[in-house]
């Protein structure tokens, strides 16, 4: 039977990518009535979060998307998160470095520097191989004795030829076997790389069919190597065009907001999202734009699939989703929607203890908190008003506060705060004078609360986004 996954990674904002990714697998897998799972790949302990992998499982669920095994459904191939299977990985890391497919390697970075220096002086782009990097038996010895850390990496083909993989949509790929060096397989932590963990989960997991983004293609010939060097059937591949921006540039949270919780906060419709989203480089055989998730799976067809970058263009996610309410939504069902949404306890009760203290009467609220669910605001030139400065200042100042915003990896008050801070002190601007225009962009006035709060609240895309479009 068939079998498919999506494999995020929670390293960040769930991204509409990886929604677009599980649609077309889960599609792929209804269509043939197979199984589609969800496997959480966390091996980079350092970026990896617990409220990650959370937000990415609530995002998916919220669209509407299931699988039938993963780290919350369970299933018999688990477990589905990668943290939890190190002993696995490990033992077959063992297994090709016995078979001499792999081996170990106690090169130190400076090692590794000078041999790519010294490859780059002799004007050979090669990438590093096993004969590059094997070192005498008895220095292995002794580096081992001393206990010196040490990864394991597999053996790639050296000198001249190409790999060829089929793809299911590109039909023969061929790369050359110069461009791809001893991958590490096994870090010198233990932990394994995504290539070791992903091919041998892939296989434990029965995926027999792997559609993934292009961004994957070059890894095609390691992942192909290790299917044979551990004598394994190779799931067929499919790498899906990318996500693009309007500019046909990648889709990419410095032009975009890119991710789902930004369009749940917008207001958009899960079902209109996932119809966009299904028709990123796909289309209904009677071509029809608006289409639900069981229309989609019912009429699934991979070959459907067109090649060229689709674009995310938020205007015209912004039309479907207005056919969705008008069209598919009774006055019972938007009232109850827009409760959900926004409009219910939880949202209130962390929005109200700031409203509170400016409020004489309850119809204060509403100007007061209508920043928080509006989307773009309406901000001029004339917004700023009240601010001081020149306008080329202004701008400046929220630049260096977007481009903050755009690396911070923790969005929380407390986060923005001392980023904010920092940037103010480093350019010698007292912190209230260099919020005030934070203030705009977020709120759309000076006269608001906490403007760090808020952008809490509002969350990273929706922040982003806001100071986006106040410099522009
Ligand atoms: P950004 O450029 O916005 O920082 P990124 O590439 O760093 O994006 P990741 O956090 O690496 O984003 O990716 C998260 C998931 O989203 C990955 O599974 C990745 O394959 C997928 N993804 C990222 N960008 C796109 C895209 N343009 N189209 C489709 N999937 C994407
Ligand atoms: N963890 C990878 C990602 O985040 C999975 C890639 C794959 O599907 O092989 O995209």
């Amino acid at each position: 039977t068939v079998r498919t996954r999506v494999a995020p990674s929670p390293t960040g904002d769930p991204h509409v990518g990886t929604a677009y990714i599980a649609l077309f697998n889960m599609c792929f897998a209804r269509a043939h009535g197979g199984q589609f799972i969800l496997r959480i790949e966390d091996t980079d302990q350092a970026r990896s979060t617990p409220e990650s992998e959370q937000a990415i499982l609530d995002s998916l669920n919220w669209l509407g998307l299931q699988w039938d095994e993963g780290p919350d459904a369970g299933g018999d191939h688990g477990p589905y998160r990668q943290s939890e299977r190190m002993a696995i990985y490990e033992k077959y890391a063992r297994q090709l470095v016995d078979q001499g497919n792999a081996f170990v390697c106690y090169r130190t970075a400076e090692e590794l520097n000078e041999l790519r220096e010294a490859q780059r002086a002799a004007g050979s782009s090669n990438a590093l191989k096993a004969s590059d990097l094997r070192l005498p038996e008895e220095e292995v010895a002794k580096r081992e004795a001393a206990g010196e850390p040490y990864v394991i990496r597999m053996i790639v083909p050296e000198g001249e030829g190409a790999c060829v993989v089929e793809d299911m949509l590109r039909g023969t790929i061929e790369l050359d076997w110069s461009m791809v060096d001893a991958q590490i397989l096994l870090k010198s932590d233990g932990m394994p790389t995504y290539h070791l963990a992903n091919v041998v989960d892939d296989h434990l997991m029965g995926i027999t069919h792997v559609l993934r983004g292009e961004e994957w293609i070059n890894s095609a010939p390691k992942h192909k190597l290790l299917y044979e060097y551990f004598g394994w059937e190779m799931p067929q591949l499919c790498h899906l065009p990318l996500l693009r921006n309007p500019d046909k540039s990648k889709l990419s949270k410095r032009k975009n907001p890119t991710s789902i919780l930004y369009y749940q906060r917008m207001g958009f419709l899960p079902e209109a999202l996932l119809n966009y989203l299904g028709r990123m480089g796909w289309s209904m055989p009677d071509e029809s734009e608006k289409f639900s998730l069981q229309q989609m799976q019912d009429n699934f067809d991979i070959q459907r699939v067109s090649l060229g970058g689709p674009i995310f263009d938020v205007e015209k996610l912004s039309w479907l989703n207005g056919l969705w309410i008008r069209e598919d939504l009774d006055t019972q069902q938007l009232a109850q929607r827009l409760t959900e949404w926004a409009f219910n306890e939880e949202n209130l009760k962390k929005v109200l203890p700031h409203a509170q203290k400016r409020m004489e009467t309850l119809s204060d609220f509403a100007p007061l908190a209508s920043f928080l669910v509006s989307g773009t605001l309406p901000i001029t030139e004339d917004s700023f008003a009240a601010v001081k400065g020149e306008r080329e200042d202004v701008v400046k100042g929220l630049q260096f506060a977007l481009w903050r915003m755009e690396a911070l990896q923790q969005w929380n008050r407390d986060a923005i705060w001392s980023e904010l801070k920092a940037v103010a002190d480093a350019h010698g601007v007292k912190v209230k004078d260099f919020l005030a225009p934070i203030f705009v962009a977020i709120a759309g006035t000076t006269a608001s609360f906490s403007v760090v709060d808020s952008m809490e609240m509002l969350g990273p895309d929706m922040s982003r986004a806001r100071l986006r479009h106040a410099i522009t």
